[in-house]
């Protein structure tokens, strides 16, 4: 991405921060290989984007933050993705849970929550449960009263960056409601290491038990309201572009740089290759422009509600594409360890499975369109 092609309207002060993000991205690649090998946690990288303002930056000015758009939300994703995709899942995580959470709790805590983020504290969302998978706004998990709150015997799983979370949000059923609470993981608390994953390795989203955890009546949340900034929505569309740009950049530096040995020219030099790039890059500069579009109009406040999963679901299906088109031009080469080629391909898979996966998108979106009860052109 060149700063040229950033979108005209975001504001300077917006563009500084992707800069800032961009410089970030390059250094992030450096190590990204070795998180995903290790399986093990980027911390260096999340608090680098702490120390650079770039978490201040998306907390609404309302709470004390930057109040930056969604749109330059996106743009930060990508770029963070582009250099390591893992760093970029476990901060889109932390961002919406901490946002959310700093904003649905104002009546009982004031501004603690969003002072704990702007002070560096970190936030994991536990809302998937083993049983409910995509479903992850309908828990099937009920807490019961007790003195001070709830108490909640049960798991959840696939939470990014869990290990290294100061707070974790978390969805039960009470009074048959879903109702969302803030929880200071104790020794109730226990993270199990099942993510021995094909990609997006360095998230370790694990899976995390609760053995009779209390739910403090004042960290109970108020549920979400239509209109109120969703940096999870808005960030998972970027998510996938990012490993898509870095799909393709690292497809072209191989088919630039490896010779035919029947040709004695590079592989770019090949027409099946040229056209299956046009294709692949044509394709991801649509979901690139698509998902700005539904960012804008999330900052407008004038989205249709399919939007969002339409542009998750481009963005998904298209770093899926790059992914493989990459093992294609990569032959045995990319299928090496040592080859980004590999990396891309397995993280490309992750995005198509976060909710809501590409299939439940799929079905939303259908459903919309066959069971409406006039005919939509
Ligand atoms: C990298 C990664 C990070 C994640 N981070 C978090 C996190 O931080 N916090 C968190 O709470 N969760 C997180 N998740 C969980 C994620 O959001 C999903 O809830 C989870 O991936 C669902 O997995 P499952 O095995 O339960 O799938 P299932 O729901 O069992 O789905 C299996 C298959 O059925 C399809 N399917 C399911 N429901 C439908 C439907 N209604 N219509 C059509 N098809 C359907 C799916 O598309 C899939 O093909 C993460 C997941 C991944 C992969």
């Amino acid at each position: 991405m060149t700063y040229a092609s950033l979108p005209p309207e975001l504001a300077d002060h917006e563009r500084k921060w992707i800069r800032v993000a961009a410089d970030l991205s390059r250094a992030f690649a450096e190590t990204a290989a070795q998180f995903d090998d290790a399986a093990e946690i980027p911390v260096a990288n999340l608090k680098a984007l702490h120390a650079a303002g770039l978490d201040a930056f998306f907390l609404p000015a309302s709470l004390g933050g930057g109040g930056g758009s969604a749109l330059a939300f996106g743009e930060v994703v990508r770029l963070i993705s582009a250099g390591d995709p893992s760093t970029a899942c476990i901060w889109v995580m932390h961002v919406g849970a901490a946002v959310g959470l700093s904003l649905r709790t104002t009546d009982n805590l004031g501004t603690f929550y969003a002072d704990e983020y702007l002070a560096g504290k970190r936030f994991a969302n536990a809302l998937t449960e083993p049983a409910g998978g995509s479903a992850f706004l309908l828990p099937q998990q009920a807490a019961e009263p007790v003195d001070g709150g709830f108490r909640l015997s049960g798991s959840k799983r696939f939470v990014s960056g869990c290990e290294i979370a100061d707070y974790l949000v978390l969805n039960v059923l009470i009074d048959n409601q879903p109702t969302f609470f803030g929880v200071i993981p104790d020794e109730t608390v226990k993270f199990i290491p099942v993510w021995d994953t094909l990609g997006l390795r360095a998230s370790r989203s694990q899976l995390v038990s609760f053995e009779g955890t209390l739910l403090r009546a004042e960290h109970r949340s108020r549920p979400p309201l239509p209109g109120d900034p969703n940096p999870i929505g808005a960030g998972l569309a970027p998510l996938s572009l990012g490993i898509a740009d870095a799909a393709l950049k690292a497809l072209i530096a191989h088919a630039r740089a490896r010779i035919v040995p029947t040709t004695g020219e590079p592989l770019a030099k090949l027409q099946w290759v040229q056209f299956a790039v046009a294709e692949a890059s044509t394709k991801l500069e649509a979901a690139i422009a698509y998902t700005r579009q539904a960012l804008r109009q999330i900052d407008a406040g004038t989205a249709e509600p399919l939007l969002l999963l339409r542009a998750k679901l481009l963005a998904n299906e298209v770093a899926r594409e790059i992914g493989q088109l990459g093992i294609s031009v990569g032959g045995a080469t990319g299928f090496l360890r040592s080859s980004p080629i590999q990396r891309h391909f397995r993280d490309a898979q992750a995005g198509g499975l976060m909710a809501y996966s590409i299939e439940t998108s799929k079905s939303f979106i259908g459903q919309a369109l066959l069971e409406a009860e006039e005919v939509q052109s």
